[in-house]
Protein backbone atom coordinates (compact mmCIF):
# COMPACT_ATOMS: atom_id res chain seq x y z
CA UNK A 1 0.00 0.00 0.00
CA UNK A 2 1.61 3.30 -0.89
CA UNK A 3 1.80 6.15 1.90
CA UNK A 4 -0.90 8.66 0.83
CA UNK A 5 0.87 11.57 2.61
CA UNK A 6 2.91 13.96 0.60
CA UNK A 7 6.63 13.76 0.84
CA UNK A 8 6.56 17.19 3.20
CA UNK A 9 3.93 15.84 5.63
CA UNK A 10 6.25 12.79 6.21
CA UNK A 11 9.63 14.14 6.45
CA UNK A 12 7.62 16.89 8.88
CA UNK A 13 6.17 14.27 10.87
CA UNK A 14 9.84 12.34 11.18
CA UNK A 15 11.16 15.71 12.32
CA UNK A 16 8.89 15.57 15.27
CA UNK A 17 10.37 12.54 16.53
CA UNK A 18 13.16 13.22 18.47
CA UNK A 19 11.10 15.52 20.62
CA UNK A 20 13.72 17.40 21.61
CA UNK A 21 15.16 21.37 20.80
CA UNK A 22 12.11 21.10 17.95
CA UNK A 23 11.42 24.37 16.35
CA UNK A 24 8.49 25.54 17.92
CA UNK A 25 10.35 24.69 21.28
CA UNK A 26 13.17 26.78 20.48
CA UNK A 27 10.88 29.84 19.33
CA UNK A 28 8.98 29.51 22.87
CA UNK A 29 12.16 29.01 24.76
CA UNK A 30 13.43 32.56 22.48
CA UNK A 31 10.87 34.43 23.55
CA UNK A 32 11.13 33.74 26.96
CA UNK A 33 14.68 34.41 27.45
CA UNK A 34 14.03 37.82 25.47
CA UNK A 35 11.58 39.00 27.37
CA UNK A 36 13.48 38.36 30.63
CA UNK A 37 12.16 34.87 31.75
CA UNK A 38 15.21 32.73 33.18
CA UNK A 39 14.61 29.02 32.83
CA UNK A 40 15.99 25.07 32.70
CA UNK A 41 15.61 22.73 30.15
CA UNK A 42 14.37 19.11 30.09
CA UNK A 43 15.04 18.47 33.72
CA UNK A 44 15.92 14.96 34.49
CA UNK A 45 14.46 15.35 38.20
CA UNK A 46 11.18 16.18 37.15
CA UNK A 47 8.28 14.15 36.29
CA UNK A 48 8.00 13.88 32.28
CA UNK A 49 11.12 15.62 32.21
CA UNK A 50 9.67 19.09 31.23
CA UNK A 51 10.86 20.89 28.25
CA UNK A 52 10.69 24.22 30.06
CA UNK A 53 11.41 24.58 33.65
CA UNK A 54 10.71 28.06 35.77
CA UNK A 55 11.33 27.41 39.41
CA UNK A 56 10.84 31.10 40.48
CA UNK A 57 6.98 30.66 38.77
CA UNK A 58 7.03 27.00 39.67
CA UNK A 59 6.18 26.67 36.22
CA UNK A 60 6.68 24.16 33.58
CA UNK A 61 5.87 25.26 29.84
CA UNK A 62 5.09 21.90 28.02
CA UNK A 63 5.63 22.28 23.85
CA UNK A 64 3.94 19.52 22.58
CA UNK A 65 4.51 18.63 18.94
CA UNK A 66 0.87 17.89 17.61
CA UNK A 67 1.99 14.91 15.42
CA UNK A 68 3.80 13.15 18.59
CA UNK A 69 1.18 14.07 21.28
CA UNK A 70 -1.43 13.17 19.38
CA UNK A 71 -3.06 16.93 19.50
CA UNK A 72 -6.69 15.56 18.75
CA UNK A 73 -8.81 17.15 16.12
CA UNK A 74 -5.55 19.07 15.10
CA UNK A 75 -4.78 19.49 11.26
CA UNK A 76 -0.89 18.18 11.95
CA UNK A 77 -2.09 14.97 13.78
CA UNK A 78 -1.78 13.01 10.46
CA UNK A 79 -1.55 9.38 11.56
CA UNK A 80 0.72 7.90 8.65
CA UNK A 81 -1.52 4.71 6.56
CA UNK A 82 1.99 3.07 6.52
CA UNK A 83 1.88 1.12 9.75
CA UNK A 84 -1.14 2.97 11.27
CA UNK A 85 -1.31 0.74 13.75
CA UNK A 86 2.69 0.83 15.00
CA UNK A 87 2.22 4.74 15.29
CA UNK A 88 -1.14 5.18 17.19
CA UNK A 89 -0.07 2.59 19.72
CA UNK A 90 3.28 4.98 19.91
CA UNK A 91 1.27 7.89 19.88
CA UNK A 92 -1.00 6.73 22.83
CA UNK A 93 1.83 5.32 24.90
CA UNK A 94 3.06 9.26 24.90
CA UNK A 95 -0.26 10.41 25.84
CA UNK A 96 -0.93 8.24 28.39
CA UNK A 97 3.05 8.77 29.46
CA UNK A 98 1.62 12.56 29.06
CA UNK A 99 -0.96 12.51 31.61
CA UNK A 100 0.79 10.40 34.49
CA UNK A 101 3.85 13.59 34.22
CA UNK A 102 0.46 15.71 34.50
CA UNK A 103 -0.73 14.51 37.23
CA UNK A 104 2.67 14.01 38.65
CA UNK A 105 3.59 17.67 38.43
CA UNK A 106 0.33 18.74 39.34
CA UNK A 107 0.66 16.65 42.64
CA UNK A 108 3.95 18.56 42.99
CA UNK A 109 2.02 21.89 43.16
CA UNK A 110 3.94 22.76 39.58
CA UNK A 111 1.60 25.23 37.00
CA UNK A 112 1.55 23.46 33.57
CA UNK A 113 1.50 25.81 30.39
CA UNK A 114 1.21 23.63 27.66
CA UNK A 115 1.84 25.07 24.16
CA UNK A 116 0.63 23.12 21.18
CA UNK A 117 2.93 23.45 18.00
CA UNK A 118 -0.03 24.56 15.69
CA UNK A 119 -0.40 27.50 18.18
CA UNK A 120 2.70 28.73 17.40
CA UNK A 121 1.49 28.99 13.54
CA UNK A 122 1.52 31.95 11.38
CA UNK A 123 -1.80 33.76 12.70
CA UNK A 124 -1.71 32.50 16.13
CA UNK A 125 1.41 32.25 17.16
CA UNK A 126 1.59 36.02 18.73
CA UNK A 127 -1.55 35.56 20.48
CA UNK A 128 -0.34 32.09 22.04
CA UNK A 129 3.17 33.96 23.29
CA UNK A 130 1.26 36.86 24.69
CA UNK A 131 -1.26 34.28 26.57
CA UNK A 132 1.98 33.13 28.12
CA UNK A 133 3.40 36.17 29.08
CA UNK A 134 0.26 36.95 30.75
CA UNK A 135 0.05 33.66 32.52
CA UNK A 136 3.48 34.07 33.73
CA UNK A 137 3.61 37.61 35.01
CA UNK A 138 -0.18 37.79 35.86
CA UNK A 139 0.12 41.37 34.20
CA UNK A 140 -2.33 41.59 30.71
CA UNK A 141 -0.37 42.21 28.17
CA UNK A 142 -2.30 43.27 24.91
CA UNK A 143 -0.71 43.86 21.33
CA UNK A 144 -2.40 44.34 17.88
CA UNK A 145 -1.43 43.17 14.76
CA UNK A 146 -1.64 46.28 13.03
CA UNK A 147 -0.18 49.04 15.87
CA UNK A 148 2.59 48.43 17.90
CA UNK A 149 3.13 51.73 18.91
CA UNK A 150 6.35 51.17 21.62
CA UNK A 151 9.38 49.40 20.64
CA UNK A 152 9.35 47.40 23.90
CA UNK A 153 5.83 45.86 23.03
CA UNK A 154 5.10 41.92 23.17
CA UNK A 155 4.55 42.47 19.47
CA UNK A 156 7.86 43.08 18.63
CA UNK A 157 9.49 41.17 20.87
CA UNK A 158 7.67 38.07 19.22
CA UNK A 159 8.85 39.37 15.92
CA UNK A 160 12.61 39.29 17.14
CA UNK A 161 11.80 35.73 18.77
CA UNK A 162 10.86 34.10 15.43
CA UNK A 163 13.91 35.64 13.89
CA UNK A 164 15.96 34.25 16.51
CA UNK A 165 14.58 30.66 16.64
CA UNK A 166 15.20 30.46 12.88
CA UNK A 167 18.56 31.68 13.53
CA UNK A 168 19.05 29.11 16.52
CA UNK A 169 17.64 26.07 14.26
CA UNK A 170 20.43 27.13 11.59
CA UNK A 171 22.93 26.22 13.73
CA UNK A 172 24.52 28.92 15.94
CA UNK A 173 25.35 27.64 19.58
CA UNK A 174 22.80 27.85 22.09
CA UNK A 175 22.82 30.41 24.25
CA UNK A 176 20.41 28.77 26.80
CA UNK A 177 21.50 27.27 30.27
CA UNK A 178 21.23 23.95 30.88
CA UNK A 179 19.53 21.68 33.83
CA UNK A 180 22.99 20.11 34.85
ZN1 LIG B 1 -2.18 20.92 17.01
Amino acid sequence: MTDVHSKAVRSYNMSQIKGKNTKPELIVRSFLHQNGFRFRLHCKDLPGKPDIVLKKYKTVVLVHGCFWHGHKGCKYFVVPKTRQQWWLDKINRNKVKDAESYKELIDQNWKIITIWECELKKGKIEITLVKLLNQLSGQAFTFSLTSSTTGASPYLRIASTIWAATALTTGTATEFPNCL
